[in-house]
């Protein structure tokens, strides 16, 4: 089969309606829209798009449903998603190159990313045997305190289209170990991968009515009346500042509980007793990986001016040497951005950056084709005014920013309002935990490139974001604390 063959292949076998209680169906409206190849700007297929009565069937779904998921035995929800795991993991190969056709990631990143989405699954395949509560006597010995853990209740699951699948994994691993039915509504850019994903889940024995899918074209038009209905209890939202915060607003009508990963600024520090090697190959993943289009990528690189120019040369070398290209083809490590859009707000932030006195050592400009490609790029000597130190830059564009002293270094990467991640290159241990202390971020990748990993408590502060996903309190989120007071015994 030649590739182009199994490129329609991938994409045909995937359904495009909406999945609502355990069935696929059709929208109420019957309209559709297009879902595009970022690489070539060709459509690539039309999905069913969700409307106001498809998003209250499937809340009616969801609340029918919730009492008796709530009552399953926790073990039966953990081997569904252990199957779940197994079935993304065989089927890997595919997956990927249905994430590559509507996001571009290369193919070698989209395998990763499948294997990154299914632990997730295996994760909390593990932690939903492992929901505790406690026993306790009152300090006045009078009582006895019974603590229990309950399902949040039916929850709101929103994600973004540069992680299509482990943003979805993320959520509905941790929902359905607690025990919550729950409506995922992807991106609009990227619905194939949570439609394929709602079908793995089905396979894997997920009863009908605990999730719902609905792609549509109207988000908030779709997702604000069922946050304002009552019955929603839950939103876990992964997207842009903008939008966490219209949907906390949204969410407080009702009081819903709400966990928020949002937008991230990250800083990259380098001193001059790092590991200069170390510090470029932690560079290129936390700049790099996704095209740049990450949270987690890091958006302001501050160097040690003793460094700062071996470090640029260094950087500007393995940047310049990358292949750009459709992510489907051998050999390709950066694909396109998302869209036009994408494109051009990336374009005006490094010409920003030029006006204010940045140098451009390699890259700096659109890439060739119908695709939405960008240059790898290296700025020297940025300016902190340039907007780009404020702004998510979401591509592969790499500004070096020379720093003087620890405290320059400091009081720089923490003026920003987001804190999501940062990156801390040093060998001096003492210097390393100070510093690590003083980062107002939720978490920092200390030696390391890439802080991601289903085990650990991912998440921010500051505008980044509420609450965390991942790790042990994962599960938490998608839980609630009930005490009960239990008198003369
Ligand atoms: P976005 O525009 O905020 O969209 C995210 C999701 O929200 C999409 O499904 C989108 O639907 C939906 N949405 C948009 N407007 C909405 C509204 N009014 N009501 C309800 N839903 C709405 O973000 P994006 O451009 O897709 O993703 C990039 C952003 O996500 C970046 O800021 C990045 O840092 C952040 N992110 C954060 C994390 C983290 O863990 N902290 C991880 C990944 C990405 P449509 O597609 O239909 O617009």
């Amino acid at each position: 089969m030649t590739l182009a063959e199994r490129e329609t292949q991938v994409v045909e076998r995937v359904p495009k309606q909406l999945f609502i209680g355990g069935t696929w169906r059709d929208p109420k409206s019957g309209a559709a829209f297009k879902v595009e190849d970022p690489s070539t700007g060709s459509v690539l297929c039309e999905v069913a798009d969700a409307g106001t009565e498809d998003g209250f069937a499937a809340l009616d779904t969801a609340v029918a449903t919730q009492p008796s998921w709530a009552e399953y035995a926790p073990r039966e929800r953990g081997e569904i998603l252990r199957r779940a795991y197994e079935l993304l993991m065989q089927r890997q190969d595919d997956l990927a190159l249905l994430m590559t056709l509507e996001m571009g990631k290369p193919h070698s990143e989209a395998k990763g990313e499948i294997a990154y989405a299914a632990d997730f699954l295996r994760w909390f395949s593990e932690e939903a045997v492992r929901i505790e509560g406690g026993y306790s006597i009152s300090p006045n010995g009078q009582a006895r305190f019974l603590i229990m853990r309950q399902p949040v209740g039916p929850s709101m699951l929103i994600t973004p289209w540069n992680f299509p699948m482990a943003m979805g994994t993320r959520k509905i691993g941790p929902a359905v170990a607690a025990g919550c039915t729950m409506i995922l509504k992807p991106a609009q850019q990227t619905p194939l991968c949570a439609l394929a994903l709602a079908d793995i889940l089905r396979e894997a024995g997920l009863p009908e009515g605990v999730l719902s899918v609905l792609p549509t074209s109207e988000a908030g038009g779709l997702t604000e009346p069922l946050l304002r209905d009552g019955r929603i209890r839950k939103v876990s939202f992964t997207g842009s500042t903008a939008v966490g915060r219209k949907l906390l607003e949204q969410s407080a009508e009702q009081v819903l509980r709400t966990s928020m990963e949002l937008g991230g600024n990250a800083p990259f520090l380098v001193f001059d007793d790092a590991d200069l090697d170390a510090a470029v190959d932690g560079a290129m993943q936390a700049k790099m990986r996704n095209i740049g289009e990450a949270c987690t990528a890091a958006n302001r690189l501050y160097v040690q001016s003793g460094i700062a120019t071996e470090f640029a040369r260094k950087l500007s070398d393995r940047m310049g040497a990358l292949r750009l290209g459709r992510g489907t083809e051998e050999g390709t490590e950066v694909g396109p951005l998302i869209d036009a859009k994408a494109r051009e707000k990336v374009q005006s932030l490094v010409d920003d950056a030029v006006n204010r006195g940045a140098r451009v050592l390699v890259g700096g400009s659109a890439g060739d084709g119908d695709g939405y490609f960008y240059r790898p790029t290296v700025l020297a000597d940025v300016p902190q005014s340039s907007e780009l130190s404020t702004t998510e830059i979401f591509g592969p564009v790499a500004p070096i920013i020379p720093f003087e002293t620890e405290e320059d270094a400091l009081g720089a990467a923490n003026e920003t309002e987001f804190g999501l991640v940062s990156y801390l290159y040093t060998r001096d241990l003492n210097r390393a935990l100070r510093v690590s202390e003083k980062l107002e971020t939720g978490m920092v990748g200390l030696n390391q490139g890439v802080v991601s990993n289903p085990a650990a408590p991912f998440g921010g502060v500051k505008h980044s974001g509420l609450g965390r996903e991942g790790g042990r309190v994962g599960i938490e989120e998608f839980l609630e604390t009930k005490y009960i007071g239990v008198g003369g015994v």
